[in-house]
């Protein structure tokens, strides 16, 4: 926060830097004109750019002196937010800007990602018109005809003006009376608003358009939306709500028959609000959908008190199935002592309002969700709030269900199935500080959540946290920052943390709490699920349904047993790498540790993503000669349909992202819990937290494809997946069996995953990577190019090639003698080369310490960005901490 200098001039005084929501990353700044009140930071502004009208931040910084235009600035079009509550607050304005500076990325966009819907972009306001205006063109409507008769005559004379408003200065001329005459079109039509953008398109063009809505607004002939949330109108909708009485009486019954009468619409209405449970709200909105009578429909049944009628906060929350009113105080049991261990050193924190953050290392089922529930209550005891992060709320819905069921209805659940608008409204609620505990994916850690104290991020390993299109942070790290800046306790909760977490702890900046016990069994612990593992070298699957004879075994005792079976079959990274059909052999880049080598169809070659290496695809097998090798997904539909027909009576069901998505997958597992099919047949997807108390079997078909993925995170991924996917045999009461199908027994990933081994494989693999220097011993950053045209691609990502080996050898000349504290590797084709008819490319830098990394990615900063216009037109983009190299 700087002040302005004594000797800056006026000029500088009221330039203002802008963030505009475009791919551009630099400064833009502009001029306040002399009748706008100076905008606090954080507010939004409605600024020209281009020929494009867009809205934009209003940044703290001051402006940049270079930036363009100089002495000829463009001004600002209006200030959208009033002063004292600006879009952005301050926390969440400098987590922008950290964001911005830390991942390379156009501070505009970063902005636009941490506020809802269309906050920002093109101006989304609209207008229309008051009893005023309508009044005022009626008046006038007669000068007006008179008037064009007489060219000469003087302008039509201002009209009289409401209480509150300010007269219009001036006389009102013909643009402004084709303005109210637009909008007395448009509202007697839809009665409705029209947005302020459809006027600009207006021929002729109406001459400063927006400064003359302003002005007609302030004089009470417009009404202005600014499509903000409304912190302060708590925006309610009607709710209704099925009573007890005469639920589920028939037809016949005769106080029924009188409250509905002949109506078949009215009776559906009433089915339809019977269906949910108890204390269930339904808001208008929903019920106009089916209904679009639902307001002539309704009031028989609310005088015969069959429904009753609520005003309730606008907003939709797709897991309020429960009744949200049924508030749960803490349950009955005491914590253990290891779930007390971890509370008290995170209470100690929250009671001393510091920065702390802690690993909280559990495994499913042992009491981590109580451990961020209790400290999340006592943040609440003192006005706080919390933010919670799960990986997709779609898999976890028992999670928001649970919170919501001890703090009813001052949970907001941010998903994404919800429109901007409803968006909007829960953003409004939650910076209202109605909504002071905030459950959601990744843009979640951007929720307005007044006096923040805790955030608790659940599954912190799940890769889903980590961007991958646009502006590419981790909500997981970014999580840290935006405690770390307001003192917050932070709660990374895992079953397998990640090795960026595991090796934190090691360097004494996270804490460490570990749960290994399950609290709910009677007589202490169960016994983890036996892991058998059946070589695939030595057991051949059937190539229909890819199951040995061991799984098969145990597949069919566990049908006839009434129980149920999950089986996995890890698609992913099998459609990049040639295997062995014989051995399951996997090529490997003999510079590199990891197995990176994927196979390009249309080359026939394997190209090595991490260094560059190329080599023909071999024509057989280098392990055991076979001549089959195999690539491409073998589908879980052709698994699904081959062990339905194999074991006959199984009631099979299948998931994958594929087919199952929102609404329908949650039917499918709700289908699966209730036990309507024996067996599931699905991706990754199922490891995420479900529970289902049925299965005591897990199978796992091939383990070893995820290890096919060319990434040094593969190892790490499929040794998560395997324990998470572990984790779901024998929930219930019954003990559980996981068969690990594989051609790699020896694996570390398998075999510590087969010892339950957390500590061992983190061990082993993070000396894999230190040997690599890949993270989080050592630091990545990705530069990614892409285009159209194969050439243009080239080209640039050899320039930028160029430019960062400069930059390394700068930083290696500034430390003579010791090794070259950054490698440069590449360019290099993209492990998928192709998207969306774009050509990629990437550079990987890699260094032993972040500071040259960022040194060196700061001074590219300005080569990055798009270039050309077009088809030629070329991206580069920087991907800090890469996730995927994909
Ligand atoms: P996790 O989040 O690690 O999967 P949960 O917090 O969901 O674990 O706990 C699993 C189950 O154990 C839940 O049903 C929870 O209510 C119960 N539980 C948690 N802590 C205790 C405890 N101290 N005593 C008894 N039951 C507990
Ligand atoms: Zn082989
Ligand atoms: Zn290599």
């Amino acid at each position: 926060m700087s002040e302005a200098d004594d000797n800056d001039d006026d000029e500088r005084a009221t330039t203002i830097s802008v963030a505009v929501p475009v791919a551009l990353d630099r400064g833009f700044s502009y001029r306040l004109p002399a009748d706008l009140a100076p905008p606090t930071p954080g507010s939004r502004v409605v600024v020209p750019f281009g020929r494009r009208v867009l809205v934009g931040v209003v940044r703290r910084q001051p402006a940049d002196a270079f930036s363009e235009g100089g002495p000829r600035l463009r001004e600002i079009i209006d200030v959208l937010d009033p002063p004292q509550r600006p879009a952005l607050g301050d926390d969440l304005l400098d987590l922008c800007e950290w964001i911005a500076d830390y991942y390379v990325s156009p501070i505009g966009e970063v902005c636009r990602l941490a506020l809802p819907g269309a906050s920002m972009g093109v101006d989304a306001r609209r207008a229309a018109l008051s009893e005023a205006g309508r009044a005022a063109l009626q008046a006038t409507s007669g000068e007006l005809l008179a008037a064009a008769s007489s060219p000469s005559s003087p302008s039509p004379s201002p009209p009289p003006s409401s209480a509150d408003a300010q007269p219009l200065s001036r006389p009102l001329e013909d643009a402004d009376l084709r303005v109210l005459e637009r909008l007395a079109e448009a509202t007697s039509k839809r009665r409705e608003a029209i947005a302020v953008a459809s006027l600009r398109k207006l021929s002729p063009p109406i001459p400063a358009l927006l400064r003359r809505l302003e002005e007609l607004a302030e004089a009470g002939l417009v009404t202005l939306d600014t499509g903000e949330a409304d912190a302060h109108a708590a925006r309610t909708e009607p709710h209704y709500r099925r009573t007890d009485r005469l639920r589920g009486a028939s037809t016949d019954e005769p106080a029924l028959r009188q409250a509905v009468g002949r109506s078949k619409q009215r009776r559906a209405l009433l089915d339809a609000l019977e269906l949910h449970p108890p204390g269930v709200w339904t808001p208008l909105s929903q019920l106009r959908g089916p209904f679009p009578r639902a307001r002539q429909l309704l009031p028989p049944l609310l005088e015969a008190g069959l429904v009753i009628e609520e005003q309730r906060l606008r907003e939709l929350d797709p897991f309020a199935d429960e009744p949200a009113d049924a508030r749960e105080a803490d349950p009955e049991f005491d914590l253990t002592d290891e779930q007390d261990r971890a509370l008290a050193s995170l209470l100690e924190a929250l009671a001393a309002r510091r920065y702390r953050s802690t690993l909280l290392h559990g495994v499913t089922g042992s009491g981590k969700t109580e451990v961020y529930m209790r400290l999340i209550a006592a943040a609440r005891a003192e006005g706080g709030g919390a933010i919670i992060l799960v990986p997709e709320i779609a898999l976890t819905p028992q999670l928001a269900r649970r919170f919501r069921q001890r703090f009813g209805d001052e949970v907001a659940v941010l998903h994404s199935g919800l429109t901007d608008r409803q968006r909007l409204d829960s953003w409004g609620h939650i910076r209202a500080g109605r909504r002071p505990i905030v459950i959601g994916a990744r843009s979640a850690i951007f929720a307005p959540v007044p006096a923040l104290r805790v955030i608790v991020v659940d599954e912190e390993h799940d890769g889903s946290f980590k961007q991958e299109e646009g502006v590419r942070y981790n909500a997981r790290d970014v999580a840290m920052v935006r405690a770390r800046s307001l003192d917050a306790v932070v709660v990374l909760g895992s079953a397998t943390p990640s090795l960026e977490s595991w090796h934190n702890v090691h360097e004494g900046r996270l804490g460490l709490s570990t749960l290994t016990r399950r609290p709910d069994l009677e007589g202490g612990e169960r016994a983890l699920p036996e892991v058998e593992v059946v070589s695939l070298r030595e057991h051949m699957p059937d190539p229909d349904t890819l199951l040995s004879a061991r799984l098969r075994q145990r597949l069919i005792e566990v049908v006839n047993a009434g129980e149920q079976a999950i089986l996995f079959l890890n698609r992913r990274g099998y459609t990049t790498a040639l295997s062995c059909k014989t051995c399951g052999s996997l090529q490997q880049c003999p510079d590199c540790s990891a197995p990176s080598m994927t196979y390009h169809l249309s080359r026939n070659r394997l190209v090595c993503h991490l260094c560059g290496h190329i080599e023909a695809a071999p024509k057989r097998c280098l392990a055991c000669g076979s001549a089959e090798l195999e690539h491409g997904a073998a589908g879980t539909e052709r698994v699904e349909t081959a062990i339905a027909a194999d074991l006959p009576g199984a009631r099979v069901l299948r998931l994958d992202r594929d087919t199952s998505r929102g609404k329908a997958l949650l039917d499918l597992l709700g289908r699966f819990r209730r036990r309507e099919a024996d067996v599931i047949v699905g991706t990754q997807m199922l490891s995420k937290g479900h529970d289902f108390p049925g299965v005591t079997l897990v199978g796992v078909l091939r383990a070893d494809h995820g290890l096919a993925l060319p990434d040094f995170r593969s190892t790490e991924r499929v040794f998560q997946l395997l324990t998470q996917v572990a984790g779901r045999a024998g929930r219930g009461d019954r003990p559980g069996r996981v068969v690990i199908q594989t051609w790699a027994p020896d694996h570390p990933a398998i075999r510590y995953a087969r010892e339950h081994d957390y500590e061992g494989f983190a061990a082993y693999e993070l000396a894999a990577r230190a040997r690599a220097g890949n993270p989080p011993i050592g630091h990545l950053a990705l530069l990614r190019i892409s285009g159209e045209v194969r050439g243009r691609v080239d080209a640039r990502a050899g320039e930028l090639g160029h430019f960062a080996r400069d930059l390394a050898a700068r930083v290696a000349g500034d430390q003579m003698g010791v090794e070259p504290p950054i490698v440069v590797l590449g360019p290099v084709d993209s492990p998928i080369e192709r998207i969306n008819r774009r050509h990629r490319v990437q550079i990987l830098l890699r260094s032993s310490s972040r500071a040259p990394l960022r040194w060196v990615l700061k001074h590219l900063r300005h080569r990055l960005g798009s270039e050309g216009h077009g088809a030629k037109s070329t991206i580069a983009r920087a991907d800090v901490d890469p996730y995927g190299l994909l």
